[in-house]
């Protein structure tokens, strides 16, 4: 008889293209295990729509478990010790797992590999196998450009696994959790009505919109940066939860020779740059990549009641700048945010705030489904200009001109009810117009003494 295979799903729910899976299941019968451990992630522990996203991601892949009379194992506590004791009362004496990169999963796959044969699997979620792509000098790549040019020159990707041939468990499985007892969805009250209508979960739903997508990536190039029309893939919290590999869009899409997907190849690519980022400086999401950083004086929330205020209305999107209020709400309301509009708050934050960049990532991990710790983290301090590959602080973008630039109109109207009835130009500034609905606030400090403010900051920390 073959032996029991432990199989430690994380950010990896899918049953294709699963290297951890496969190779368990070759091997003897399978107990597949998810374990909720909140402490080892800290402040990054998974915030509300990623805990409802992980729900249903979850539900679905029971389903396909189920389907071949097969579970999932679930637990809460510490990864290493559930795994270890589900090991001691199984008698299995491997696990396997595809690698994961974020600081608190190195350390629990550090310490679970101390203990019992951990079988790891290092290109299960990326294009590229983290850390292999060197430079000419045999260090790593800390800028995009060069770091997605030696990605492509060593294309094609791995190839694509196909489901395990068959999946057996062992006669009698350890005890699990039930899902629902781990209230991931919210109840009282119920803010998720905006996200069921926004999103199917799980694998199959992800190929579907990949399927989708196929059809529309060839306009990628032209419409990506406007709001207000669906050109992007939105496949990234199917790619944050794992439910879809980057390697399976690209083996899809690889037949087009559109400017579209050229385009889209790149944005693939800034994933695994961001993840080759976190994976040299594990401490991204936490700390200013250029220390000087660390003597801007920012404006405090915890310590000045005004920056407080400042920062709910940004959160709630009620900054008097159409688009940045609109992109604050689909975030609320969706779970997602155009990428666009994603950086025109993101420096709204930062640069007319002058709100320490941490606050809108923490505030972007608690409300994106696809929050992911190297994606957010990354893009955060590329727009601060505190990170190593990053945007110019002193490039500071103006909103409103952004809006017009990218044709937000429509968007703005969706997720702006108070000023659904204002045409072009009106809509990208009321205030300046003359027609601010009464229901809509002014702005909270106008582009040009923002601008001034910001500016003044940075030549203070530079001592000028
Ligand atoms: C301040 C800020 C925070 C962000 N936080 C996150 C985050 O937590 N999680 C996340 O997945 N993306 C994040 N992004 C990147 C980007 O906005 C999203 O990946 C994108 O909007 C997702 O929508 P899409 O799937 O339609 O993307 P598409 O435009 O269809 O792109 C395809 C895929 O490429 C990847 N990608 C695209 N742009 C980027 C990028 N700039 N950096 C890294 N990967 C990228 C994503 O996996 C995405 O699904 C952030 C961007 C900004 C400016």
């Amino acid at each position: 008889m073959s032996d029991t295979q432990i199989v430690w799903l994380r950010r990896d729910l899918r049953m294709a293209d699963n290297p951890a899976l496969y190779e368990a299941a070759k091997r003897g019968p399978v107990i597949a295990v998810y374990v909720l451990d909140d402490d080892r992630a800290s402040t990054h522990a998974y915030g509300g729509a990623s805990r409802w996203w992980l729900h249903h991601s979850l539900e679905s892949l029971q389903r396909s478990f189920a389907q071949r009379h097969a579970k999932i194992v679930l637990r809460c506590g510490d990864a290493v010790e559930q795994l270890l004791q589900i090991a001691a009362e199984t008698s299995a004496i491997t696990i396997h797992a595809n690698r994961h990169f974020e600081p608190w999963w190195r350390n629990a796959e550090k310490a679970l590999g101390e203990k019992i044969d951990l079988q790891r699997y290092d290109d299960a979620n990326f294009l590229t196998v983290m850390g292999s792509i060197k430079t000419g000098s045999g260090g790593q790549y800390k800028i995009y450009t060069p770091f997605s040019r030696a990605v492509r020159s060593q294309f094609p990707p791995r190839d694509i696994l196909p489901e395990p041939e068959s999946l057996s468990s062992p006669e009698s499985l350890p005890v699990s959790d039930a899902l629902e007892d781990w209230n991931l969805l919210p109840t009282k009250p119920d803010w998720a009505g905006g996200m069921r209508d926004f999103w199917n979960v799980g694998e199959a739903a992800a190929h579907e919109r990949l399927d989708w997508w196929e059809t529309h990536v060839d306009d990628y190039d032209d419409k990506r940066n406007h709001p207000s029309v669906e050109k992007t893939s939105r496949l990234s919290p199917h790619l944050h939860f794992g439910e879809i590999t980057p390697v399976q869009i690209w083996h899809k899409l690889k037949h087009k020779r559109s400017k579209g997907w050229d385009t889209y190849e790149s944005e693939l690519i800034w994933r695994d740059y961001a993840q080759n980022t976190v994976a040299q400086f594990p401490l991204y999401a936490r700390s200013n990549y250029r220390e000087d950083f660390d003597q801007i004086q920012w404006r405090n929330p915890e310590t000045d009641p005004q920056a407080a205020r400042d920062l709910k209305k940004w959160q709630q999107g009620r900054t008097g700048y159409p688009i940045v209020d609109a992109g604050m709400r689909e975030l609320w309301q969706t779970g997602w945010m155009h990428n666009r509009v994603r950086m025109i708050t993101a420096s709204f934050l930062i640069k007319h705030l002058l709100i320490d960049w941490r606050h809108g990532e923490q505030w972007f991990w608690d409300t994106l489904v696809d929050a992911d710790y190297a994606s957010n983290a990354t893009n955060w301090q590329w727009t601060a200009g505190t990170g190593v590959d990053s945007n110019m602080f002193v490039r500071i973008m103006a909103p409103l001109s952004q809006s017009e630039k990218f044709d937000a109109a429509a968007y703005i109207r969706k997720f702006v009810p108070e000023l659904a009835g204002l045409d072009e130009p009106y809509i990208h500034d009321p205030e300046d117009h003359g027609c601010l609905p009464k229901s809509y606030p002014p702005k909270m400090i106008s582009h040009k003494a923002a601008r001034e403010r910001a500016l003044a900051a940075y030549r203070a920390m530079k001592g000028d």
